[in-house]
């Protein structure tokens, strides 16, 4: 079989950096990537037979592991049925009623492919129901390779330390209002001086893309107040969060928990990832008001003609029938146990760093244990060399972690004592590494 070194050195000639997706090139740890032949459970399989316990997840969708037998047996019956018929199918309806289920904000739902173009319909529809055309986003919170939200965007863009991006015009950019995240007054200020030409705030229910910050309490709860008393719209990014930090996604674990201490409603919400399973499912989905300005019945166009995809929604209703409280319950003792496990490792070699986290999300910023990372500037201002020599430790040993300090880590119900343990042994020399560097 050829080699990951082989298989680079090919994809480089034919794709941009050899990769489809930015991260995926390694560039801010270094060395090659492994290219992935196959996945179980929580364990992938790369082209030179080895084989790592995955806390990467896909980015997030794996939420049941690879290849979870029930999934798989869901989309090889839809594939045997045919593959696409852009006619609407009974399965849309299905996700749709699973997702509605479980979120009571969403009234009515449109599915797309990716979350790109969940939040770019969004912030769309936000422009048309306001008829206003300023969006206020977060630094560090990344919502998608739109040009209107790729200013300060955290993901790749922050892994590979740019601005924003070249080829977005001035006009483009100047419609968006770039904030420092958990900084309610700069909101309030925001309000105050353009108010009237807010269309809409944006910001991932809890970021993850430049690791993860968790939001201070009430600052949710506050934009929605904000908006809703400007005439603007809140816009509620949950493509990673949704169905990943708890069954109704990190509103149902905050704002819109039966306790919450701080309830809201967002206008709109985003979801991705785990709603189609490792399949390209995206949907955004809100208050019916506002939702029905989407063509056919309102003004504002979105199409798509992969657009709910009969072998896709066979996947995300799968998934989501499969992600039960309990599955829930599993990812987050997983988290806790791994997370408090990294912090000991680090500790034991001398290595300062805060753990980053918001519901079963988690991630770890090094020289950071002063304050925590509160937002883009204390993320951009960590030790961030310490990662790669931590990331390539674990790698060898055989622990596939995300290849970017900026991106959380990402577990699964198959995450068993097995895989566990694995992790576990790997950590204190990772952490020695972590502490030379
Ligand atoms: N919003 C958030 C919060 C995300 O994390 C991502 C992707 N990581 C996106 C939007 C974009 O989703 P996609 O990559 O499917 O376009």
């Amino acid at each position: 079989m050829t080699s990951s070194a082989e298989l680079f050195e090919r994809a480089r000639a034919l794709m941009p950096g050899g990769v489809n997706s930015p991260v995926r090139a390694f560039g801010s740890v270094g060395g090659t990537p492994p290219f992935m032949v196959s996945g179980r459970g929580p364990y992938l399989t790369d082209a030179d037979g080895r084989e790592y316990v995955d806390l990467v997840c896909s980015w997030g969708p794996a939420l049941l592991g690879h290849a979870h037998p029930e999934v798989l047996a869901a989309v090889h019956a839809a594939v045997d049925r045919g593959l696409s018929f852009g006619a609407s199918t009974p399965a849309e309806s299905e996700l749709a009623e699973l997702v509605m289920g479980r979120v009571g904000a969403v009234e009515r739902l449109r599915m797309v492919s990716t979350g790109t173009e969940a939040t770019m319909t969004a912030v769309r529809l936000a422009r048309g129901f306001t008829g206003r055309n300023l969006v206020i986003k977060f630094a560090g919170c990344y919502h998608g390779h739109l040009d209107g939200l790729l200013a300060s965007a955290g993901s790749g863009v922050a892994t590979l330390a740019l601005p924003g991006s070249a080829g977005v015009t001035e006009a483009t950019a100047a419609e968006t209002l770039v904030l420092p995240y958990n900084d309610l007054a700069a909101v309030e200020e925001a309000f105050a001086v353009r108010g009237q030409e807010i269309a809409a705030v944006i910001t991932e229910a809890a970021p993850a893309n430049m690791g993860v910050v968790e939001p201070q309490p009430g600052f949710n709860a506050a934009l929605a107040r904000i908006t809703a008393a400007n005439g603007a719209l809140l816009i509620f990014d949950e493509v990673l969060t949704g169905f990943r930090t708890g069954y109704a996604g990190y509103w149902g674990l905050t704002g819109g928990a039966a306790d919450s201490d701080a309830p809201f409603v967002p206008d709109l919400l985003t979801f991705g990832k785990v709603i189609g399973g490792g399949l390209p499912v995206a949907a955004l989905g809100g208050r019916a008001e506002v939702m029905d300005h989407l063509a056919p019945v309102g003004p504002v166009y979105q199409a798509g003609t992969l657009s709910g995809n009969p072998v896709a929604m066979a996947a995300g209703v799968a998934t989501l029938t499969h992600a039960t409280h309990e599955v829930y319950e599993h990812i987050d003792a997983r988290s806790a146990q791994l997370s408090a496990a990294v912090s000991e490792a680090l500790s034991a070699a001398g290595v300062d760093h805060s753990i980053q986290r918001a519901g079963n999300l988690f991630s770890v910023a090094f020289g950071t244990s002063a304050a925590g990372v509160r937002n883009y500037a204390d993320a951009q201002a960590q030790e961030a060399f310490r990662y790669g020599p931590f990331f390539h430790a674990m790698l060898d040993a055989g622990v596939y972690l995300p290849p970017s300090v900026f991106e959380a880590w990402f577990l699964s119900s198959a995450h068993d004592d097995t895989a566990m343990d694995r992790i576990l042994a790997a950590l204190p020399a990772a952490a020695k590494a972590a502490a030379a560097a």
